[in-house]
């Protein structure tokens, strides 16, 4: 049972002997649970966040123990009389082959018959295809003719926030790094226009913006942070929405940027809306419903970046800091 553990916490961007990739015997089921045989594993920015001993919506993952992360795989072995060998689970685990699962909150079998592959369980039918839903319908309610300013939106949260707004009647103005994934942005997923950020200062970025976004944004869905969050907040239309998703750019840095025009939340009255995707955890099955639908008629495309091989966790991971991942990030364990 190979197993990918946290040995030391990151001091800015993990490197690889912050893990260490260790073997040992498969476990025996515990009582009242049963042991997973992991297929895929979850790549997520999140990840970053739960290796910092710092005050967080969740544990630190501790050290020596393997990275938490969700996962999906088939039931090994089991003492649990609703899990059988063979039936598909998805859960919060951790990069490991096998892990022993007491079922929690976080626990529910899967029907794959459905699907193409069981990783859409990571991807589209998971919790980051709903932090795309609920993020946006239900914090940010966009009405048809608003604009809505994605950052990371060749990523996998603001691929579909853009393709759901578009679904909604807004006007969609993606930000994202290199000419490959701003075209990536318009072709795929149906972005009226694209800002790419590499190489430019807050000003010259902000410059870029509202040439696209002359009357600003009504709603800006954010998942970057930094001077890209800086310039964003210098196009607000008045009355704007900002749902603060996530901050990636600032995961791995020690000193924190911060919103350096936080001002401008003032000056247009806007709303500032921490989000997490945990607070509507009782709604995955009508949100799942919805995006269902729209995966099967093709309105809305996910994209997996699925990598291989539990050795390959440490760079695969890296993937998420450098913008390599085109679409939700996987790694596949067999
Ligand atoms: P993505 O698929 O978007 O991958 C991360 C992307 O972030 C990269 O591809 C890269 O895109 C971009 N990025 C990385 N570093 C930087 C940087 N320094 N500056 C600008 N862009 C950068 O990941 P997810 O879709 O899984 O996550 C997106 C965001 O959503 C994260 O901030 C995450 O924490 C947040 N999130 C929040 C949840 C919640 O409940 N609030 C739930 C799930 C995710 P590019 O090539 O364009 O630079």
């Amino acid at each position: 049972n190979k197993r990918f553990l946290l040995r030391r916490r990151p001091e800015g961007a993990p490197v690889e002997t912050d893990f260490e990739l260790v073997s040992d015997a498969i476990p025996a089921p515990p009582a009242g649970g049963f042991v997973l045989h992991n297929h895929f594993a979850s790549l997520d920015p999140a990840q970053r966040g739960w290796m910092d001993d710092a005050p967080s919506y969740m544990p630190p993952i501790a050290l020596d123990d393997p990275v938490r992360a969700t996962t999906v795989g088939q039931v090994h072995a089991s003492d649990h009389p609703d899990y059988a060998p063979g039936d598909w689970v998805m859960g919060l685990n951790a990069i490991e082959e096998y892990s022993v699962v007491v079922p929690d909150g976080f626990t529910a079998k899967v029907d794959v018959s459905a699907v193409d592959s069981p990783s859409r369980f990571l991807s589209a039918f998971g919790a980051v295809g709903l932090t795309a839903y609920f993020g946006l319908l239900e914090v940010a309610k966009p009405q048809p003719g608003e604009t809505v300013l994605v950052s990371g939106a060749a990523g996998a949260v603001g691929s579909v926030v853009g393709q759901i707004a578009k679904i909604h009647g807004c006007r969609t103005v993606g930000i994202a790094g290199g000419p490959d994934k701003c075209a990536r942005l318009v072709e795929r997923y149906g972005y009226d226009a694209a800002v790419d950020y590499r190489g430019k200062s807050a000003e010259q970025l902000a410059d870029a913006i509202r040439e696209v976004t002359p009357d600003g944004a009504n709603i800006v869905f954010e998942n970057v942070g930094g001077t890209v969050f800086d310039a964003e907040l210098m196009n607000l239309a008045k009355h704007a929405r900002i749902v603060l998703c996530g901050l990636i750019s600032e995961y791995n840095s020690e000193t924190k940027h911060g919103a350096r025009n936080l001002w401008q939340v003032l000056a247009q009255e806007a709303t500032l809306h921490g989000y997490l995707i945990s607070a509507y955890v009782d709604r995955f099955a009508e949100g799942g419903a919805q995006m269902a639908k729209w995966i099967a008629s093709g309105e809305v495309v996910m994209d997996e970046d699925i990598q291989h091989g539990i050795d390959n966790a440490y760079p695969a991971f890296m993937r998420l800091f450098s913008g390599a991942n085109t679409g939700k990030l996987i790694l596949a364990l067999d």
